[in-house]
């Protein structure tokens, strides 16, 4: 027989906090951060301190052939599926110490708790730190997840090069952490991931969890506007086809599709040139990159029209032509509704003050939602930024996310009478 998770437990706030800090010692970045980037020296580090810390919690733990760690403490009964936690401990070059480590250490100080408390589950319990989140050594971003969840093959995987061109085999295999176990999906009965929310939100409106309902839809453009190259002293503004100031209408008009959305509203020009590049030539191409999210396909849609709609506008007004190529498409993912109700009660229960929110960004949770019912725990961050080394979550803020994350785990494992 079973019981619902007990209520208003709470994690050690000081012993998840020094593991944060211990953790953070490896692979120091030059500004108070860190730069522990996958696959490395400072990596296998900190994951030999992962795995020390998890044996000393008397979990077992085991590497895929992505070098996925995943630390098991027994259930009641052990032919049931595990409920997993964790995210990941690389960082970017110029990386926080909160970005992926507090979604492990929080998932380890959950299970330290239960350790203290005696507590029993009828499901086991595994905390995993994923290889490779962060893809800024090797590309794309998410890897070991993605290769758990059959998002990518093991082979498109291992054979990625990073700027020396060494592949991620063998810098597996460099730091020992290529497993024999398959980086294959099995049976998961739900996986939850703590993240601070690297956005300012839930800072600027007070609330301690953001209780993470998915992933909006995204939508890349490359946008290439066609003028005339003319002398920029004998052109009078008649005869000229200024295929910047066309695109920068046009630039000003994305601004205002994103602002008519208020918060909801993403769009971002990141990359923007002018060509031949001359001071005095009238600029005859400029291309651009768009990439345009929104919570909901529909709505994404939209802006799609709106912005082709400015551009119909823009080359009627000045008579430069514009092509709009669509380069990626990524639909919302929507988190398992049980798993999010699981985190929006942890957050109740335990008295913290918490709102739904989207995740503006992707996340090893996205992956494993594929293959297991998912969701994850916002946390605030200090003025939203994040990928930077002045990334500051507090430790009443990490501590709040575990206690949430600790709740949602139990419910789902179901605490042994
Ligand atoms: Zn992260």
């Amino acid at each position: 027989m079973s019981a619902s998770a007990p209520r208003n437990l709470r994690v050690d706030p000081k012993r998840l906090w020094d593991l944060h800090m211990e953790m953070a010692k490896i692979g120091p970045g030059v500004a108070g951060g860190n730069n522990r980037q996958t696959l490395t020296d400072d990596d296998r580090l900190g994951r030999d301190l992962f795995r020390r810390w998890c044996e000393a919690a008397g979990l077992t733990v085991t590497v895929d052939r992505m070098g996925n760690m995943f630390a098991r403490r027994p259930g009641r009964d052990n032919s049931l599926p595990p409920v997993m936690a964790g995210s990941h401990l690389d960082t970017q070059p110029t990386g926080g110490r909160f970005d992926g480590v507090t979604g492990v250490l929080a998932a380890l100080e959950a299970v330290q708790t239960m350790n203290d408390l005696g507590v029993e589950t009828e499901h086991p319990i595994e905390i995993v730190n994923w290889t490779n989140e962060e893809g800024s050594r090797f590309g794309p971003p998410m890897m070991g997840s993605a290769v758990f969840a059959g998002a990518m093959s093991e082979a498109t995987a291992y054979s990625t090069t990073d700027g020396d061109g060494e592949t991620v085999e063998s810098a597996l295999t460099a730091i020992g952490y290529q497993g024999d176990v398959p980086a294959t999906a099995r049976p998961i009965h739900a996986f939850f991931e703590i993240h601070i929310e690297q956005g300012p939100f839930l800072e600027e409106e007070g609330k301690a969890i953001g209780v993470v309902t998915g992933v909006q839809a995204m939508r890349w453009y490359k946008a290439r506007v066609l003028g005339e190259a003319r002398h920029a002293g004998t052109t009078p503004p008649s005869a000229r086809k200024d295929a910047l100031t066309a695109a920068a209408r046009l630039v000003l008009e994305i601004d205002h599709i994103t602002q008519r959305r208020g918060q909801d509203g993403r769009a971002t020009i990141g990359c923007f040139e002018a060509f031949p590049g001359s001071p005095n030539v009238c600029p005859d191409r400029v291309e651009f990159t768009v990439d345009m999210r929104n919570p909901t396909t529909d709505e994404l849609n939209a802006m799609d029209r709106e912005f082709r709609g400015a551009a119909e506008r823009v080359y009627a007004s000045t008579g430069c032509g514009i092509e709009i190529e669509e380069t990626w498409f990524s639909e919302p993912v929507v988190f398992n509704s049980d798993c999010v109700a699981a985190v929006r009660k942890g957050a109740a229960d335990a008295g913290h003050a918490a709102r739904d929110i989207m995740s503006g960004a992707g996340h090893d949770a996205v992956n494993v939602s594929r293959v297991a019912p998912a969701a994850m725990i916002f946390i605030p961050c200090k003025d939203g930024i994040s990928h930077n080394e002045a990334e500051y979550a507090s430790p009443e803020a990490v501590a709040a996310g575990a206690d949430v994350l600790l709740a949602a785990m139990l419910e789902f494992a179901k605490v042994a009478e």
